[in-house]
């Protein structure tokens, strides 16, 4: 069966994140300006400098506020800061001129740092697939605010092999 658009863009982020070496953390993004691809990236370390698997992720405990169905909680999560999350690294490499009006297909929906810098980038349409309930209310609503589409491919399943055993 031949795939739609939206699996094969998606693939290609899911792509891109295997080349990541955080331990914690494997996302992929990719740049789609009218069907063509125009930029992937993924999260990962300066170049030059030594990444996760030679320096061991860069952890920091952050508290966290949970509510599931209105019983809040406070919990306290790693997080590893020693990379630069894709959307940042695919805002780096790519074109101004080629973002505009573009869609970013995403494997993990974008952390809010992620969301602010997307949103004034030129972009028209995020598409992701793994949720990230932390930042998710403020996201959508800047996307509502800036008149992004932002959509969740709930029934998505990766290609075989991509998706990485992680720590969390
Ligand atoms: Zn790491
Ligand atoms: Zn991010």
């Amino acid at each position: 069966m031949r795939k739609d658009w939206d699996t094969y863009f998606l693939d290609m982020a899911y792509m891109a994140s295997t080349r990541s070496q955080c331990s914690r953390r494997h996302v992929g993004a990719v740049l789609v300006q009218g069907k063509k691809l125009l930029g992937a990236a993924y999260n990962g370390a300066p170049m030059g400098v030594p990444d996760c698997s030679e320096a061991g992720c860069m952890l920091v405990e952050e508290f966290e506020l949970l509510n599931q169905g209105g019983d809040e909680q406070v919990v306290k999560k790693q997080r590893c800061i020693r990379t630069i999350h894709a959307e940042q690294n695919l805002l780096l490499f790519t074109d101004p001129k080629d973002r505009e009006g573009s869609v970013v297909y995403v494997t993990d929906q974008p952390c809010w740092t992620c969301a602010n810098m997307l949103a004034n980038s030129g972009i028209s349409e995020i598409v992701y697939h793994r949720p990230y309930p932390k930042d998710s209310d403020k996201v959508k609503s800047l996307m509502q605010q800036k008149g992004i589409t932002f959509r969740c491919l709930e029934a998505y399943e990766p290609p075989q092999g991509t998706m990485a055993e992680v720590q969390h």
